[in-house]
């Protein structure tokens, strides 16, 4: 079993990357138990937090599950509201103690692919929360003489910096991962995004007020049970609408979403007398990419498309996934000739492009030999359409004429759509 482990399929830089972390990790673990000295007193706290974190485990079962079922939606759990109290409360060692026998019960409980990303989860949140729980009990003994948290404010405050350092390095190790993993990822997947700060953010703060909890009377604890339960059920929810409305393999707005999305752009501009572009691409031969580098490149392929057209737009403009291999983007306060600038941009973006893409053989990852292009078809309201239908048919007639006149090109024609009797102008 631990020879079919995926890990074993990754580039040896990375894998050796990876379990020097997880080695690290056990290394430190160890070495704080035997250095920090540990009474029976901690050892029944700690029991006692594993217990609250088991519960938290069990009751957020079905919704863990079913994000089991569902592999894109990543595993986002509250369980610094566990970890953050042990760190601060007890010797560092117990720390980690205790997010191994979370992450292990997370593994029986809640069925598991990926062992050795498992691993290194636990890893990266085991020195996380060694490094803040070391810092913690050092700072507090320095400012105030003691670690007892309701005694002084500014240990209080302590607290809240132990929560970001363990949060801090916890991200770096994951982010780090990503990067090496998947050179190809986007600056959301390797930072994050507003509603992962906050999720963060939240679960420090239950982290404190779980050790204030604790000294106040140990079995207080228990009422972050429900809490946690609720939070990982509505994190969930967050998650699949976002899952919904993203398409899986190219991180662009599903075509129903961005139709959504679009449509009411374009409402808003009308009521505003405003302008809007539409950009309507498909990649070039994209059929011959598959026929002779396998399918499996060609979704590296589309994934690299799709990862410049997120690299070379305003935050606000929205870029969707048509269909098959067209790609199709709403540019809000834009006339005809800023999109030309745009769709040009992306253009020539697309076309330097240097995709990493898996080898047919299944032997590791290679450059695509093949440059990929892509066509651009362009249109304007209030110029050339009255509503998003009209905006997407003059779109998709001018991609056809760039298709036409020899491809990897952008096409604008010039002039109103067809409803006011207008025949379309050959590119020029
Ligand atoms: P043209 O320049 O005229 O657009 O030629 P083309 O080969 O790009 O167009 P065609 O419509 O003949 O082929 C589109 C190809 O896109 C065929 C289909 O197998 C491929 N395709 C559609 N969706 C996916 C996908 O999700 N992954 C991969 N790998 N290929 C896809
Ligand atoms: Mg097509
Ligand atoms: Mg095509």
């Amino acid at each position: 079993m631990f020879r079919n482990w995926q890990f074993w399929s990754l580039p040896r830089r990375v894998q050796a990357a990876l379990a020097l972390v997880d080695v690290a990790a056990l290394a430190v673990s160890v070495l704080l138990l035997l250095f920090y000295p540990i009474h029976a007193r901690d050892i029944a706290g700690i029991a006692w937090f594993a217990a609250c974190a088991a519960a938290g485990v069990e009751t957020s079962r079905r919704a863990e599950r079913f994000r089991e079922r569902h592999r894109d939606i990543p595993h986002k759990s509250l369980n610094a509201m566990w970890f953050l109290p042990a760190a601060l409360l007890f010797p560092p060692g117990l720390v980690c103690l205790l997010v191994a026998v979370t992450y292990g019960w997370l593994w029986l409980r809640v069925v598991h692919h990926s062992p050795h990303r498992w691993l290194y989860n636990a890893a990266t949140v085991m020195l996380g929360y060694a490094t803040a729980s070391v810092t913690f009990h050092a700072l507090a003994r320095h400012v105030a003489g003691h670690a007892d948290l309701t005694a002084n404010s500014t240990v209080l405050a302590a607290c809240f910096v132990a929560g970001v350092i363990a949060l801090t390095v916890n991200f770096a190790l994951v982010s780090m991962a990503i990067a090496l993993t998947t050179p190809e990822a986007t600056a959301r997947q390797l930072f994050g995004g507003p509603s992962q700060y906050l999720t963060e953010s939240a679960a420090i703060c239950l982290g404190v007020l779980g050790a204030a909890a604790y000294t106040l009377a140990p079995w207080l604890v228990l009422a972050g049970v429900p809490v946690a339960a609720l939070l990982q059920r509505t994190l969930l929810f967050s998650q699949l609408q976002r899952a919904a409305h993203t398409d899986s393999k190219t991180g662009l707005a599903t075509a129903a979403w961005w139709h959504e999305l679009a449509s009411r752009e374009v409402e808003r501009a009308l009521r505003r007398s405003e302008e809007v572009s539409v950009l309507l691409a498909d990649l070039d031969h994209f059929k011959r990419v598959n026929d002779t580098w396998g399918h499996l490149a060609g979704d590296a392929v589309l994934a690299a498309v799709a990862n410049e057209f997120a690299g070379n737009l305003r935050t606000y403009d929205v870029a969707g996934r048509f269909g098959g291999e067209e790609f199709v983007v709403l540019l809000p306060a834009t006339g005809p000739v800023r999109a030309r600038t745009v769709a040009e941009r992306l253009r020539s973006s697309i076309a330097g492009l240097q995709i990493a893409v898996p080898a047919g053989d299944g032997s590791g990852r290679g450059t695509l030999a093949d440059r990929v292009t892509v066509s651009i078809g362009i249109a304007a309201l209030p110029a050339q359409a009255r509503d998003l239908t009209g905006l997407l048919a003059r779109a998709d007639m001018a991609l056809y004429a760039a298709k036409q006149a020899g491809r990897d090109l952008v096409c604008y024609l010039d002039g109103p759509g067809e409803e006011s009797g207008a025949v379309p102008p050959l590119p020029g």
